[in-house]
């Protein structure tokens, strides 16, 4: 077909599909320089990241391609609410005209004041030097709330920040299902620490060499059903999965020889996030229902996989025994009991990333509600390492030492992540409501996963959550397949069944 005869929203579908291949060059780079990457190619490499995120940027924002959105916003096929091609054009309207409303100086200003406040930030936190980095702490703060009043984000700021991470998520609605999780979850804790019961936790580092930990890696994986022919496994300083092309969807884990849990929960976490873009329709590749629907609902497939699955007796009832004979010194004396409850070991932390899945929403919660206050101006920079630990305090119980163990720990605010953090929150309510269906609809999973059989479950999740892509909201997918919209009630229901017997409350 010659290009005069294309119609108009082939034109259009073109150029979404060539963006996503440029998108896809940006994740190649990426991934070689979180993989293979001589530390003395970072120079090179940021010029190479910057060109392209710059292309990408003038690709999306161009006026002829807006033009075309628009024409065909107005026109039958974007009115028509169930076809493929209206949940594309209506998707692609929805993100240019988003998009468009960014002042190419504020994109590059961004750009530009992240890099320095991501290396600024790196140095505050091995020299626990808070002061040294507030400035650009500040700096961020200031662009993202002209970034969120240029999107017009209505009455609340937060809002539009949100959006770009989970779309059409209100603070409202996300800070209520938050407050009644945090409600339930602080006296679970509590409860949970004055049991006095303590899991063996010495018996996941007693020494696990890394090449048995790589073999173990892989056949975990692919037991969940990652597709090791279409994706990789490799190693890396911060664990991660990145979609590549449609048949090419990589992930990577980190392995330490006495700490066992790290590369197991990792590869279990990573490979539920492979499972998910590997479920994708590849016929709509770099088209809105070849794509993921949001970050919250990514992650309620790694936390289904890695908690749901990876934590539950009956998944390790098939898999102990495996890990066993790969470690037969450090394992051939551990019950399947005391595996089970020393993966399932709760304590109040202080570092979120190593945080257990009971306590782990707490820490969400201290980022989520203090980056409200920070974008709001209610709090300031200054003001804000002595919010962050009153609320370690009242959530956790405990205070960090110092800011490099405390508020220092994340990398998302110097990078200009905000709004990101409750995404992990919401993956795990998501995660324990899609899950409760599957059961629903499936029957009780546990016989099944005791029994290696996690094929249904893997189907079931790929015709109901993977192959509808971004055809609407995260949020609304989760409502219409639970028939509710989501709330901590069924992740409560999970941690409660399981927690309660473990520590006998
Ligand atoms: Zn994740």
């Amino acid at each position: 077909m010659s290009r005069s005869s294309e119609t108009l929203f082939d034109q259009v579908c073109r150029h979404a599909r060539q963006t996503s291949l440029l998108r896809s060059i940006e994740d190649v780079l990426g991934w070689d320089e979180q993989t293979k990457m001589p530390a003395a190619g970072a120079e090179h490499r940021a010029e190479q990241m910057a060109l392209l995120a710059g292309m990408i940027h003038q690709r999306r924002i161009d006026p002829d391609y807006g033009a075309r959105l628009a024409e065909l916003a107005e026109g039958p096929l974007a009115a028509d609410l169930y076809s493929d091609a209206g949940a594309t054009i209506r998707r692609l309207k929805r993100d240019f005209d988003k998009k468009a409303k960014l002042p190419v100086r504020l994109v590059e200003e961004l750009a530009r004041t992240t890099i320095l406040a991501q290396s600024a930030w790196l140095k505050a936190r091995a020299e626990d030097d808070y002061a040294s980095f507030a400035p650009l702490l500040e700096k961020v703060f200031d662009l993202k709330r002209e970034e969120a009043d240029a999107l017009g984000g209505g009455a609340c700021r937060y809002d539009a920040l949100l959006d770009d991470y989970e779309p059409e998520m209100r603070t409202e609605d996300m800070a209520a299902v938050l407050s009644a999780l945090r409600a339930e979850l602080v006296p679970l804790v509590e409860a949970i620490v004055a049991s006095g019961r303590r899991p063996d936790r010495s018996i996941l580092t007693r020494g696990f060499p890394i090449d048995r930990q790589k073999a173990l890696g892989r056949e975990l994986a692919e037991m969940i059903g990652y597709d090791l022919a279409r994706g990789r496994l490799d190693t890396t300083g911060h664990p991660f999965c990145t979609t590549l092309g449609p048949n090419d969807c990589r992930i990577a884990i980190r392995y330490h020889e006495r700490d066992l849990g790290s590369a197991v929960f990792g590869v279990l976490h990573e490979a539920g996030h492979g499972i998910y873009e590997q479920g994708l329709r590849t016929d709509q590749y770099g088209l809105p229902l070849g794509e993921a629907a949001s970050l919250g609902l990514h992650e309620s497939q790694s936390r289904l996989w890695e908690n749901l699955v990876g934590r539950s007796r009956a998944f390790w009832q098939f898999a102990y025994p495996k890990v066993q004979s790969h470690f037969p010194d450090a394992l051939a004396d551990v019950s399947l009991d005391d595996f089970h409850f020393a993966v399932n070991d709760v304590r109040p932390s202080l570092v979120r990333v190593e945080a257990d899945e009971v306590t782990y929403n707490l820490h969400i919660l201290v980022r989520f509600e203090l980056e409200q206050a920070l974008l709001d101006g209610h709090l300031t920079v200054a003001d804000a390492p002595a919010a962050w630990n009153q609320k370690y305090r009242d959530y956790l119980g405990i205070v960090p030492p110092s800011d490099a163990g405390g508020i220092l720990q994340d990398i998302h605010w110097s990078a200009g992540l905000v709004g990101y953090f409750p995404t992990y929150a919401l993956g795990n309510l998501y995660a324990a409501q899609i899950f409760a269906q599957a059961e629903k609809e499936l029957g009780p999973l546990a016989a099944a996963m005791a029994a290696g059989r996690l094929r249904p479950l893997r189907d079931w999740l790929t015709a109901n959550v993977y192959r509808q892509g971004r055809r609407c909201s995260a949020g609304k997918l989760v409502e219409r397949l639970t028939g509710r919209p989501v709330s901590h009630d069924a992740l409560i229901q999970d941690l409660r069944t399981k927690y309660e017997p473990l520590y006998r409350l």
